[in-house]
């Protein structure tokens, strides 16, 4: 489908977050606005009045109106040997772990097979609005390897990181904390910071990892003092009492993690359901990320993220919106918001659309630490786009009848919204896809 060069329609990112900044400060919005892109990257933002005149003879311009154009929507947890786990019917997260997950894993350790899944990941990701993920293959090198060459002949911004883990599971996806430390390492070398990729690394988490494991993991973390982590933490009660049982020398799960220098910024912890005050103020102090995955935490039972807790913290703690497929039930980022409007009202708390778009956006960049990349309109940000359609369903259609204000389409769009809201795609100023 090729480059473009610009981009018209009603224009919506975020500056900052409307529930810090207000929605003054924190909302750009324009009509009819233009974003003008050079070599993938946005160029000018503005009104398409005053830019359209600049533009060079024979530009292509492709108008989107009267749809909204977004920043891509942003992903930060999910896992990638999980695509035919979704929808699998079971008890409790460790139950489910065992019969399905763990099995299916196993599958990951030939290339092919895990080059099929990338294949389809990202062409599902990217049918959804998502342009950037954070993702957990499986504990095979050869997962890693396949959807970071699967991402990269895509030119998509990604995450990623081999899973380490070490015990609590099948002897054929366990590696050792030796093993699991030198795979790591071979695959940062060869494909951290290659175009846009970054290795994340990936303890599963404490219930599959020994202390050797997490030294280890520790030991990876301080020698790449910029790099992603990526882990879980506090989602399942059961969970919880393993941990306190396995590491009975720590005060709570993540001092377990801290001891092992895995709290800090660019650290992205999954779920956080039952953390206590000291442990949201230890992921505050570090600036690391709490990511809520509403959907995977009703369909499991594990409860609700409590954000107003997260908010309220000193200093507050940096909040990220993921699906965690195939816990989770959408690979909709639309679709995830809806869960966590619901979650948050079952606790009597709100979360406004404008709230909602900036997390999936760039309130996802900034828990990513990518917000000088991507999530946000800005000359020199990297041009990834979604166009979305507030009236894609005959229901949405039907309500958008009444709607009347910016607000209102948004909600409308997180509520009922889904693949069918997304228009188009565009990743580096090209548009992907089939639509
Ligand atoms: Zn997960």
């Amino acid at each position: 489908m090729g480059a473009v060069d610009a981009v018209r329609g009603r224009l919506l990112w975020f500056e900052a977050d409307p529930y810090l900044a207000g929605e003054e400060e924190a909302v750009r919005y324009v009509e009819d606005g233009l974003l003008v892109l050079k070599d993938g990257l946005v160029e000018k933002v503005g009104e398409a009045s005053s830019l359209l005149p600049e533009l060079a003879e024979g530009a292509r311009i492709v108008d989107h109106r009267p749809h909204l154009v977004l920043p891509g929507l942003i992903d930060p947890h999910l896992h990638l040997p999980q695509t035919q786990v979704i929808a699998s019917y079971a008890g409790h997260l460790l139950e489910w772990l065992q019969k399905y997950t763990f099995v299916e894993e196993q599958k990951y350790a030939d290339p092919e097979i895990a080059a099929a899944a990338s294949r389809f990941f990202l062409d599902e990701l990217l049918r959804c609005g998502t342009t950037t993920a954070a993702v957990y293959c499986s504990v095979h090198a050869a997962s890693v390897e396949a959807l970071f060459a699967e991402a990269a002949s895509r030119n998509i911004r990604l995450v990623a990181g081999k899973v380490m883990m070490d015990r609590g599971a099948p002897a054929p996806l366990l590696d050792t904390a030796e093993t699991g430390y030198a795979q790591s390492k071979a695959l940062i070398e060869k494909w951290h910071g290659r175009g846009r990729l970054s290795y994340a690394i990936t303890p599963r988490f404490a219930v599959t990892s020994s202390e050797a494991q997490l030294e280890a993991a520790g030991a990876l973390a301080a020698e790449h003092p910029e790099m992603h982590i990526q882990t879980h933490l506090s989602e399942n009660d059961l969970e919880i009492a393993t941990v306190a049982r396995d590491f009975p020398w720590s005060e709570d799960y993540t001092a377990v993690y801290e001891r092992y220098g895995l709290v800090r910024r660019k650290a992205l912890f999954g779920h956080c359901i039952h953390l206590s005050a000291r442990e949201r103020r230890a992921l505050g102090e570090a600036g690391a990320a709490a990511i809520s995955c509403p959907t995977s935490n009703l369909f499991l039972g594990s409860g609700l993220f409590d954000l107003a807790a997260m908010r309220k913290t000193h200093p507050p703690v940096a909040v990220g919106l993921a699906t965690d497929i195939g816990g989770g039930t959408s690979y909709s980022m639309l679709a995830t918001a809806s869960e966590l409007y619901k979650v948050l009202a079952l606790q009597d708390q709100r979360l406004t659309p404008f709230e909602a778009f900036h997390m999936m956006t760039l309130g996802n960049a900034e828990a990513l630490g990518l917000d000088d990349r991507i999530g946000a309109f800005r000359p020199g940000l990297e041009a990834d786009l979604v166009v979305l359609d507030a009236g894609a369903t005959p229901a949405m259609a039907q309500r958008m009848e009444t709607v009347e204000t910016l607000f209102q389409e948004l909600f409308v769009l997180m509520m009922l919204g889904d693949d069918r809201a997304v228009k188009a795609t565009y990743v580096m100023g090209e548009r992907t896809g089939t639509r």
